[in-house]
């Protein structure tokens, strides 16, 4: 399999409009997983880079020309970076594929996405009203929304420039500077969004990029004194590692974290939709999907039909060159990550679910390809149906009666996300109030938008992003009271 000849034109951190090799001198391969192969090394920023950005984006907000710029400003230059996103597409979609697997007719998806999340905050701007307030007294009483002050952004490797998109879209409209931390597994598009934030004409220090490793240069971000807010998307481990740190410095946090999202298909269900839905819920993305639909939890009476279409359709996902049009599963994006969801395929066969459709690693590629994956007769307390696995394997499970359906979709410390398929509007909005899970999609699967607000319940973290809803997250809400006496 060849890539596209394509270099990256940007790997050192870019900190204060600048860019700038680590201070320590020190770089890391980024392995393509497509080829297993070094693809370039990046510079690796770690506290001392970490130190210097923060510094930069706390001056760009507190002496820059950033602070007094209109709203309407703002929002314009959020256009304009998604205007130069657009215009550098091409490149935009090649650099996500080489860096983490996935096929090109996802990360054309990614970026579309991303530009729509560019687009939706870049009309907030100037539309973050307070409020008057009626009190008891003689005074005048308004809120004002003011930026929290330096975002701390820590992203992961699974949608790289969609997750950009997510935290610095509302916080750069609501007035904030950044500083991210892409992941250390995919950290080249990042880049790009820095140089592409510079052209629009975004100050310098408004928004800094310091790739790195998470014990070292996401560490330092979380403990910064100077940082106000962390946004972070990722596992729940780091999750609860940094809402505890954050903890010393009382930072504003928020957590999109992992997920073992139920899919639950009712026996009145349109079959072919569901089908559908089950595929697409588990095997986008490579199932490296937080939200994945990881876990089909059908009605006895239509298992057997379910269960064989998923298995007949599931060839569709077969693993191909990420940079063939149709191919729709990629590689996974690490060795390390292959091993683990390996793992999983071992532990769910020890465990006496039964393997009917993949199961091993994809032969005739040396990248890290994963056959799609599917086990029937899971129980609830096997690892499969409890962990979250991130690759693209599906574990199916019936029931019987309605309440039993959202009682098991409900047994996970997760709560992301839900679907359900019905054609009876009532059960599907009853399912729909019982599931514990930040998103609930009816008769569809997987489905988001800049305006529709994305979160967990429980384990799968707290905040909300996208949507009026993000706005919230980076922003303080001051009170002012006017004496009228
Ligand atoms: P995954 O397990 O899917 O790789 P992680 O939660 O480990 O996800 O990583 C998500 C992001 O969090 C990455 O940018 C990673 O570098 C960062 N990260 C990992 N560990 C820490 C940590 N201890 N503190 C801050 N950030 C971290």
């Amino acid at each position: 399999m060849t890539l596209p000849l394509l270099k990256p034109q940007f790997t050192d951190l870019y900190i204060n409009g600048a860019w700038t090799p680590a201070q320590s001198g020190k770089t890391f391969t980024d392995i393509c997983p497509i080829t297993a192969q070094p693809y370039c090394e990046v510079a690796e920023g770690d506290a001392a880079d970490i130190d210097r950005a923060v510094k930069a984006a706390h001056d760009a907000l507190h002496k820059g020309p950033w602070g007094t710029l209109s709203a309407a400003a703002r929002g314009m230059l959020l256009w304009k970076l998604a205007d130069e996103l657009e215009r550098r597409a091409e490149r935009l979609i090649n650099l996500e594929t080489i860096d983490n697997g996935k096929p090109v007719f996802e990360s054309k998806i990614d970026l579309h996405q991303a530009i729509g999340v560019f687009r939706y905050f870049a009309g907030w701007a100037d539309k973050i009203e307070g409020a008057t307030i009626p009190v008891a007294g003689p005074q005048f009483v308004y809120t004002r929304r003011e930026p929290v002050g330096v975002v701390g952004a820590i992203i992961p490797w699974n949608f790289p420039i969609l997750m950009c998109a997510w935290k610095l879209a509302p916080a750069l409209a609501c007035g904030n500077t950044l500083v991210l931390k892409p992941a250390e597994q995919t950290p080249l598009t990042a880049l790009e969004v820095a140089d592409a934030a510079e052209k629009a004409g975004f100050p310098p220090g408004v928004l800094n990029v310091v790739n790195g490793f998470g014990p070292t240069a996401g560490r330092a971000l979380v403990d910064h004194p100077l940082v106000a807010k962390i946004a972070f998307t990722g596992s729940t481990e780091v999750g609860r590692e940094i809402g505890a740190r954050a903890a010393a410095t009382l930072k504003r946090v928020s957590l999109e974290l992992g997920g073992k999202s139920a899919n639950i298909v009712f026996a009145d269900a349109d079959i072919e939709q569901a089908i559908r839905g089950a595929l697409v819920g588990i095997f986008y993305g490579k199932g490296e999907v937080c939200a994945a639909g990881s876990r089909l939890i059908v009605s006895s009476k239509i298992h057997d039909q379910v269960l064989e279409g998923v298995i007949a359709k599931a060839a569709r996902y077969a693993p191909g060159d990420p940079f063939n049009p149709k191919t729709r599963m990629g590689a996974l994006v690490s060795e390390t990550q292959m091993n683990r969801v390996l793992r999983y395929i071992d532990e769910g066969k020890m465990e006496s679910a039964k393997l009917v459709t993949g199961g091993k690693r994809a032969e005739g590629f040396a990248g890290y390809f994963v056959e799609p994956t599917v086990f029937d007769e899971v129980t609830d307390d096997m690892a499969i149906a409890r962990e979250e696995i991130f690759g693209p394997v599906l574990a199916v499970m019936r029931f019987d009666e309605e309440e039993e359906a959202a009682a098991l979709a409900n047994a996970s410390p997760y709560g992301l996300a839900a679907a359900v398929y019905t054609r009876d509007i009532a059960r599907a909005h009853r399912t729909a109030a019982r599931l514990q899970a930040g998103t609930v999609w009816i008769n569809c699967i997987n489905l988001y938008d800049a305006a529709a607000p994305f979160g967990g319940y429980k384990s799968s973290g707290y905040g909300r992003d996208l949507g009026a809803a993000a706005l919230e997250q980076y922003t303080e809400l001051k009170t002012v009271w006017v004496g009228l006496e």
